[in-house]
């Protein structure tokens, strides 16, 4: 066990050169593996120089780009602490994260800085070209500058151990206030252990396409630290477009996409159109996290992409990325199965209200143990202490099984459960089902507040142009499938269903919305 071993040594002991890490999609830019960590060696110099140091926390708000991971490894290389936010975040969000997490420094890219402007920090830009936006903003360089930076090694690191704190970052708040997730070096070389030994990376030269944000656990694990280690090309995109998207896989022959559901699903709709426009024979495998996968998505993928293999990955942003995932077709066919724990995790599927462990089949609360698991939260005992017990096991707050076979299975998360008289509807069994009618485009399903009842499911549903469907023909499908008390009493047509950028639905604008009208 080497304790003085921070995630960036860990990684760039594994020289891959010549070859290239990071391509721009927009711009054409290229950066090979000795450019990167030339770039980082400079980066972190004119950092120790502006005085960070160990434990110092600093802010990167930017989209997807090729410069996200120079940052993040300069900083953390450094033993500094990097935060990300999430660039669509509005400016009173941001400074919510930053009045909790207190950086010294941010990094942004000018078109962002209004949303800094309500604080002092002192700036960096991602991009040399400044425009109007830029007031009172302190800006005290350039990345740009600081990569022409003689790099001066290792003589300004402080010694950084395991266990010191890597990464903090923001949990979604889908469920709940969202909190600062500090992970550990530790944790991110485990992610990194595990990234390597699951998906096929050996089998030849991957390239991947990153179109998943790179601020969430999901976009930093894979590209900011995993992939790197790999050796895999790893081409950027800014932000989601599907045209975009397929004309880059087309263009780099790419091989391997990391998606969120709603890209999958909206490829699947598509499907038609887009392999009649695009060559996407080069992708041979696509891989889908953040958010539950229905059975119909994975059908109809595989129905219409016959040759992509289509995998899974489930995690937190307390796990620091994935704690289970599927590695291979077979695998995924298990529909609905986030897939078979990672090698170094250790799972217990708990009862919520006995605390007591449950067996094969049961359902009960997925409770993870292992080297990838949080420290705990940033400065918020209490919710550390309800989510991590003394002996290291992280509370996922997602009901769960576990089958014979030992793939775990995701039934929904204990927070969104509909509470109904004495029961309780899985909102995601439901979806399931409405996305199995063959007029329902999308769906969402939320408690509607009932005096009677306590909460009755209520659906949000998208049907698919030209569709007639009636509230009536939507309850009644469902009646017909499930237990009365988990009939859908309520119907609502959308023209889209609101999800956050790891692809979840965001319930809470659902629910708000609902009851704006009681
Ligand atoms: P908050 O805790 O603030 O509400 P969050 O839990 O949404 O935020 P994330 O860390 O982004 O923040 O999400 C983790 C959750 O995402 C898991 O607990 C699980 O419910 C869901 N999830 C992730 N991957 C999968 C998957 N493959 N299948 C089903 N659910 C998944």
């Amino acid at each position: 066990r080497n304790d003085s071993l921070d995630v960036t040594t860990f990684i760039s002991a594994r020289a891959h050169h010549g070859k290239f890490a990071f391509i721009d999609a927009g711009t054409g830019r290229r950066l090979t593996f000795s450019e990167l960590w030339r770039a980082v060696d400079s980066v972190a110099t004119c950092l120790s120089d502006m005085g960070i140091r160990k434990g110092h926390v600093v802010l990167l708000l930017s989209p997807n780009s090729i410069f996200f991971p120079i940052v993040c490894l300069s900083v953390m290389s450094l033993g500094a602490i990097i935060t990300t936010t999430n660039p669509l975040n509005m400016a009173a969000e941001i400074g919510k994260q930053i009045a909790d997490s207190k950086p010294v420094l941010a990094f942004t890219i000018p078109q962002l800085l209004p949303k800094l402007a309500g604080s002092t920090i002192p700036i960096v830009l991602l991009d040399d070209s400044v425009n109007n936006n830029v007031g009172e903003a302190k800006i005290v360089t350039t990345l740009n500058q600081m990569m022409k930076t003689e790099p001066s090694g290792s003589r300004v690191r402080d010694r950084v151990n395991q266990d010191d704190t890597a990464t903090l970052l923001y949990s979604s708040g889908t469920t709940g206030a969202s909190k600062g997730v500090v992970s550990s070096h530790r944790n991110l070389i485990a992610m990194v252990q595990t990234v390597l030994g699951r998906f096929s990376l050996e089998e030849g030269e991957q390239r991947f396409i990153c179109t998943v944000p790179m601020f969430h656990i999901y976009g930093l694990v894979a590209f900011a630290t995993g992939l790197l280690a790999s050796g895999s090309t790893v081409i950027v995109l800014s932000k989601f477009e599907m045209h975009d998207m397929l004309s880059t896989i087309e263009k780099y022959r790419a091989t391997y996409l990391p998606l969120v559901p709603p890209i999958l699903v909206a490829m699947v709709n598509a499907a038609d159109q887009i392999r009649k426009k695009y060559d996407l024979s080069s992708l041979h495998s696509a891989l889908s996290g953040g958010a539950p996968l229905s059975k119909e998505v994975i059908e109809g993928f595989l129905e219409k992409y016959p040759n992509v293999k289509i995998l899974q990955g489930y995690g937190l942003t307390e796990s620091t990325g994935i704690g289970a995932s599927t590695d291979s077709l077979e695998e995924s066919r298990r529909y609905g199965t986030a897939g078979m724990l990672s090698p170094s995790m250790e799972a217990k599927i708990v009862d919520p209200d006995s605390g007591k462990a449950l067996m094969v089949n049961q359902t009960g609360e997925l409770w993870l143990r292992g080297p990838s698991i949080m420290k705990g939260y940033f400065s918020n005992p209490e919710a550390t202490i309800s989510t991590l017990d003394s002996e290291g096991w992280l509370k996922t707050g997602d009901l769960c099984y576990i089958d014979d076979d030992g793939f775990i299975f995701v039934v929904d998360r204990l927070k969104e459960l509909i509470k109904y008289k004495g029961y309780q509807v899985p909102p995601a069994e439901l979806e399931a089902l409405l996305l199995s009618h063959p007029e329902i485009l999308d769906a969402a399903v939320i408690p509607f507040p009932d005096k009677e009842v306590g909460q009755f499911p209520m659906a949000y549903v998208v049907r698919k142009p030209g569709s007639n469907l009636s509230e009536t023909a939507v309850m009644d499908f469902v009646a017909r499938q499930v237990a009365p008390y988990k009939r859908i009493r309520k119907v609502a047509f959308v023209a889209s269903i609101p999800k956050n950028p790891s692809g979840k639905i965001l319930r809470k604008d659902l629910i708000k919305l609902a009851t704006s009208k009681l």
